[in-house]
């Protein structure tokens, strides 16, 4: 049996977050599940953990949703950083306020949230920050310069919070994913398909598994089962790691 922790995980209404927020509920943690869709609270509320509605675009945001963690539960030991969105077009159309928007989601509120959680953390001598990033933070595919950039920046981030949490019992870790069966995917499916003028089917095999050894779609529940042990007592000497979860992608 695990320890009972305070978790602050983020993009839980539905995919790998709402996995993570029902695998930590069956370990036995107490979860603050924080996203800026309303329909988070029932996904939360199904699990038995809180929810605090906030758009981590905005930084005022991030602190709020750690302070509610923080008044909720009285400490913070585990942060896991999942929300994300997708924007696909090239680098000559790229929209700023896309670039903008995926920079400030999925880069500089890790980067405010795990600031907020540090001190709960230190004066506890031990904490985990678990970074959902991507196969797309160690190698990129065309048509997703910002979500790509983001992702390899979430890695920078990760390896720099393991050194300076070394030596107060905080660890920090990437997981890097390739194709997850989650709604950000499927959306993906349908747009490559309108773009390649393909079949759905097509888009699966031949896009997105071109590079995978395993020919699968990865489950939201298999990444959650990866956040729960990097997130426990028994992984307090992984730090720093990008941990691939990636079909055997990048093993070519
Ligand atoms: P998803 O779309 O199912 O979930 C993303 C969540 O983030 C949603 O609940 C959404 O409401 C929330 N969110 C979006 N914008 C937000 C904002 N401004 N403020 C707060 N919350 C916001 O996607 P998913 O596939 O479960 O992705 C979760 C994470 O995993 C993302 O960081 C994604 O990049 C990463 N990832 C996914 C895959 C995949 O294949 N699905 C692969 C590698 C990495």
């Amino acid at each position: 049996a695990s320890t009972p922790r305070v978790a602050l995980v983020t993009g839980t209404s539905s995919g790998i977050g709402a996995a993570v927020v029902r695998h930590f509920r069956d370990l036995g943690h107490q979860v603050l599940a924080v996203d800026f869709n309303p329909d988070g609270r029932q996904v939360a509320e199904a699990a038995g953990a809180a929810f605090f509605q906030a758009d981590l675009t905005d930084g005022e945001a991030c602190r709020a949703a750690v302070a509610d963690a923080l008044a909720r539960f009285g400490r913070l030991d585990i942060l896991v950083n999942n929300a994300g969105i997708q924007h696909v077009s090239p680098i000559e159309d790229f929209p700023e306020d896309q670039w903008r928007r995926i920079i400030d989601l999925m880069l500089t509120a890790p980067f405010l949230l795990t600031q907020a959680a540090w001190p709960s953390m230190r004066e506890a001598g031990w904490g985990r920050i678990v970074n959902v990033a991507s196969v797309h933070a160690q190698v990129a595919s065309p048509g997703k310069a910002a979500y790509i950039s983001a992702k390899h920046g979430m890695i920078g981030l990760t390896k720099t919070a393991a050194l300076e949490g070394g030596g107060q019992g905080i660890t920090a870790n990437a997981i890097c994913p390739a194709y997850v069966k989650t709604p950000l995917v499927d959306n993906q499916i349908a747009d490559q398909a309108r773009l390649h003028g393909m079949q759905e089917q097509q888009v699966v095999e031949e896009v997105m598994l071109k590079n995978a050894a395993v020919k699968r779609l990865i489950d939201p529940d298999e990444v959650a089962s990866l956040v729960g042990y990097l997130a426990s007592d028994a992984a307090g000497a992984v730090t720093g790691a990008s941990w691939n979860i990636d079909l055997g992608w990048t093993a070519q």
